[in-house]
């Protein structure tokens, strides 16, 4: 039985608004006892506020099943780093809390840990891009530049990691995808291969990415970022290219 790991974003839903098709397969596959996951590099919800978003549209989902940029990054930023800076919203905090890092506003820290922030300020990438140059290595819990609503494109943490990686001249570490950290994850908690997992995505340059990475199936939906045609010139290319949801069989 194949395994299926959804994106949120332009995947599952836009905005607050779930994308029927997705919505639909979501409760096939549960009708048939196949419990989906969901993989999100949003990095500022915790995994109880995701599930409530998931709520909102309809799909009941475990607490077990929901994977964040904000949870990979705080058990890699908990191997590696003591003490850290953060930009970003309640996800990252709540998660970086979680794994007993210690948070702090100092100007020597070991990490500076990104993630989208919704109230950044001028004076906020400031004060980051000088944490870094004082040596803080630069952290994003992902790096996607924009990400779709009901109205558009807005813009992601990548553009706020790029902005303070350009000032101070540094290379961020990013966690999310497309590394294959939470694919990784979803393998070992729920003692899975890779074989079975199909990693279902709008992104090409993170989701399909982090799936070929990973090497599990890997499906594209013409649902959020990136068009269809935009996957069809690429080199390595998904396993399924699909409009949406309804052009896939469960038991496929
Ligand atoms: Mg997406």
């Amino acid at each position: 039985m194949k395994r299926y790991c959804f994106d949120l974003d332009g995947t599952v839903y836009r905005g607050k608004t779930g994308i029927p098709t997705a919505v639909a397969f979501i409760k096939q596959l549960q009708q048939a006892g196949n419990e989906p996951f969901y993989i999100t590099n949003n990095s500022s919800k915790t995994r109880e506020q995701l599930q409530e978003a998931l709520r909102q549209i309809g799909i009941e989902a475990p607490l077990s099943h929901i994977y964040s940029s904000a949870l990979s990054t705080a058990s890699y930023v908990a191997q590696h780093f003591k003490k850290v800076r953060v930009i970003g919203s309640e996800g990252i905090w709540t998660a970086l809390a979680s794994q007993g890092v210690e948070v702090c506003e100092d100007q020597d820290v070991d990490a500076l840990v990104m993630g989208i922030d919704r109230m950044i300020t001028y004076e906020k990438l400031a004060e980051a891009s000088l944490v870094v140059q004082r040596g803080a290595q630069l952290i994003g819990t992902n790096q996607d530049i924009r990400f779709p609503t009901e109205t558009g494109f807005v813009p992601g943490n990548g553009s706020f990691v790029n902005l303070i990686a350009n000032v101070a001249g540094v290379e961020p570490i990013y966690i999310g995808k497309p590394s294959p950290v939470m694919l990784e994850m979803i393998a070992n908690e729920h003692g899975l291969h890779r074989e079975e997992l199909v990693m279902v995505g709008d992104n090409y340059d993170t989701d399909i990415m982090c799936g070929l990475r990973y090497g599990c199936t890997t499906v594209h939906v013409d649902t959020g970022v990136t068009p269809t045609a935009a996957v069809l010139t690429k080199e390595q290319k998904p396993d399924y290219i699909i409009a949406d949801l309804s052009q896939l069989n469960i038991n496929e």
